[in-house]
């Protein structure tokens, strides 16, 4: 039986400490703030970026959303993030995913500073991280980084697999893992024996956004287990990558979804806001 890792619980103690931290700013004078891109309308999004912005106010960071048309052009989208860019009032610019189909969403990110890029998308914070300078990391996996650190599980050594390659979850998670000098696989839908690869990992990461992908008889005995993925069912309840009663009897860690990896990014776009507001 595995141990849960609480992500809700977590996700509010590092919520806290940003808000000590933005109280501190405060009273020098700064006031963090973020901008928040939306173009057209994703009811997904819009329940992403309420989040976001309850979230923000209960820190205290001062939240400004920009919902623009879907006609929106990419130009004028350009152009409004160049404004945030030049704006010494703004600390960090978040665009929503997706966008329209017109929309080059990597020209989008690539015109986000990326001082003021707090989703670490940008090409210049993913190669930082590449090489292993400081920069903003995407949030979703460094999220996973901070509830390994709390529950004090030690990469080192270890043999990590992470399903999936996306820019914004898989890749960056492999980097992650590796700067803890982890020996990292990466799978993905090409893979082949799959099965035989994830049965061999200390560690697994779901992000693959298929309900209940990664099996029981996937896990090692004894692995932890990261659930990244969110779906929703047909009868509306959410459910993660991994069937979770049976990893459940296998992993020695695991986290639920809800309440494990999803918390935790919002909680890191607070700290990665507040880093932005001291100067990254
Ligand atoms: P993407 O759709 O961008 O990537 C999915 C990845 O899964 C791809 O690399 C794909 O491989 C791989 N994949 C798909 N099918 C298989 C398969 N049969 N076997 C092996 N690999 C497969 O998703 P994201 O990374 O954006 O998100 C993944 C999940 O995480 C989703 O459920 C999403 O909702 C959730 N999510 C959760 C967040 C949170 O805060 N908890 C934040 C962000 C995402 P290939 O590259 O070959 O196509």
């Amino acid at each position: 039986m595995a141990q849960i890792l609480d992500g809700k619980e977590l996700s509010k103690k590092v919520k806290e400490n940003v808000k000590i931290e933005v109280d501190k700013l405060k009273e020098k004078g700064i006031n963090p703030k973020l901008a928040v891109i939306m173009v057209g309308n994703n009811s997904a999004s819009a329940v992403y970026v309420k989040n976001k912005s309850n979230s923000c106010r209960n820190a205290g960071i001062d939240f400004e959303e920009f919902l623009l048309p879907e006609e929106t052009t990419e130009d004028e989208l350009i152009n409004l993030i160049e404004k945030l860019n030049k704006d010494n009032l703004v600390h960090g610019i978040l665009l929503q995913s997706p966008v329209p189909k017109h929309i080059n969403i990597d020209r989008a990110f690539a015109t986000i500073s990326p001082e003021k890029d707090v989703d670490g998308f940008n090409a210049i914070n993913v190669g930082n991280l590449t090489i292993g300078r400081d920069c903003f990391v995407s949030c979703t996996p460094w999220g996973v980084m901070r509830m390994l650190e709390e529950y004090n599980i030690d990469l080192e050594g270890k043999t990590a697999v992470v399903i999936g390659r996306s820019n914004i979850v898989g890749k960056p998670m492999l980097q992650c893992l590796l700067s803890k000098n982890a020996t990292v696989t990466i799978c993905h839908s090409k893979t082949k024996n799959l099965e035989e690869v994830v049965n061999k990992a200390d560690i697994v990461i779901a992000a693959i956004g298929k309900p209940n992908f990664v099996t029981g008889k996937m896990i090692k005995e004894g692995a932890v287990v990261i659930d990244v993925g969110i779906n929703r069912l047909e009868d509306g309840k959410l459910c993660g990558d991994v069937n979770y009663k049976e990893a459940f009897e296998k992993a020695s860690y695991i986290t639920p979804v809800p309440g494990g990896v999803g918390p935790m990014t919002v909680a890191m776009l607070l700290e990665n806001v507040v880093k932005a507001a001291k100067g990254l």
